[in-house]
């Protein structure tokens, strides 16, 4: 595969036809791949795209009051039958997380209204709004914001990297911002959620099988270590004498993979620094580091948490620096309903043979629904193993093999 940006993003588009479609939407010339956040331009593009995409095949679009898009064959009601998953991106991601869980939902759903299909029970395509969580920096907003896993309050004062507040955000996109918060209603009507997604490993190449179901999903929890130290002069500042958070945080960084290779089967992560006040001849007052920690159970990614916390907190005494961690998301491991996933298998292979299942290492909207309803997910194979990159990958065949076992399902359900 090409490692070039443009050749990615290209890819992208030619193995599925509704993904070639929104192929230049959100096009990140500096990262490659795609960058598209909540309610910027090209979120904004993408939702126009989606609602004039379901209204052509005859469903009825709605934004709830989170941001969240729905199209619904048949009218709202209990027991509904939900795919779908998200249309935003993390800096610089692929073609394929999230959009392709949409395209393929669409997809399906065509095919089935062209083939006479009259479903029994309500239908519908979901959007869900900041899954990344990369501009206010929670993962799975729409979905939290949705089933109360997320306090409106604390939602509402969430600040961009521009410093605008989620309210405002909101505000700015036709939405009140009062109005955020759990939907009851809403969640009552879901009988089943299923969203399909590309692999985010290689889990499917090692099977030599182009869909599997998911079996669980890793815990994970998201963290801002705060390293304070003081903002001085980079000339007129002996070593001796700096208090330096940029050092601090270093040290830090430095000793993650050992601690995380100390917790068996856990991932640790710091994919993102701030200096403030960020300039190259200035000792910075103030490091923020953004920790992504996962492990298999929640008792070791807290174990893992411990470790990291101890090692901040050693490295900013031996700077003369203070630290602070927030947490700004934590997500239980998901285990999917055994029962569920046998249900939806039987759909997909008919015959008595079994679709694998495997674990997720990636966070996703079905695992906040999954607490609340039944939930499964489909994975289709990624040929390179490489998510939330522009290497990120699936093929036309493997595509239609989603979509078919997606149509299989939605016809099995409904
Ligand atoms: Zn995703």
């Amino acid at each position: 595969m090409s490692s070039t940006h443009g050749a990615a993003a290209d890819s992208g588009s030619t193995s599925l036809p509704g993904l070639a479609e929104i192929a230049d939407v959100g096009v990140d010339r500096i990262r490659g791949g795609y960058s598209r956040h909540l309610f910027d331009d090209a979120d904004r593009t993408l939702r126009d795209w989606f609602t004039e995409r379901a209204s052509r095949l005859g469903l009825d679009v709605e934004r709830d009051r989170n941001g969240n898009l729905w199209a619904w064959w048949g009218e709202p009601g209990p027991n509904a039958f939900v795919t779908g998953s998200h249309l935003d991106s993390v800096p610089g991601g692929g073609a394929f997380d999230g959009p392709l869980g949409i395209v393929s939902a669409l997809e399906a759903l065509g095919r089935l209204r062209d083939a006479g299909h009259r479903p029994a029970r309500p239908v519908a395509v979901v959007a869900f709004a900041e899954e990344e969580g990369s501009r206010f920096g929670v993962a799975c907003l729409g979905s939290r914001l949705l089933t109360g896993a997320l306090h409106p309050d604390r939602a509402r004062a969430l600040r961009d990297e521009a410093g605008r507040s989620l309210a405002q955000v909101y505000a700015d996109a036709g939405l009140d911002p009062a109005a955020i918060g759990p939907d009851p209603a809403r969640l009552d009507m879901i009988g089943t959620f299923v969203e399909l997604h590309v692999e985010q490993g290689r889990g499917l190449v090692d099977l030599d099988e182009p869909v599997a179901l998911a079996a669980s999903i890793l815990g994970h929890g998201r963290w801002r270590i705060r390293f304070r130290g003081q903002g001085n002069h980079a000339g007129a500042t002996p070593m001796q004498s700096r208090q330096d958070p940029m050092v601090a945080a270093a040290a830090t960084i430095a000793r993650i993979p050992d601690l995380a290779l100390a917790v068996e089967g856990s991932r640790a992560t710091v994919g993102r620094v701030s200096a403030l006040p960020g300039g190259t001849n200035v000792i910075p007052s103030v490091v923020d580091c953004w920790l992504d920690a996962r492990a298999a159970t929640d008792d070791a990614t807290n174990a893992l948490l411990q470790s990291i916390r101890a090692a901040a907190r050693d490295a900013a005494a031996v700077n003369a620096c203070s630290v602070e961690i927030t947490e700004e998301s934590w997500s239980p491991t998901v285990r999917f309903p055994d029962d569920t996933r046998a249900a939806i298998g039987a759909h997909i292979a008919p015959r008595g043979q079994s679709v694998p299942a495997l674990p997720s290492g990636a966070g996703h909207d079905a695992g906040i629904l999954a607490a609340h309803i039944p939930s499964a997910m489909l994975f289709v194979r990624n040929p390179t193993g490489v998510s939330h990159a522009p290497e990120e990958f699936a093929t036309a065949d493997d595509c239609a093999a989603g979509i078919a076992a997606l149509e299989r399902v939605i016809r099995g359900e409904t």
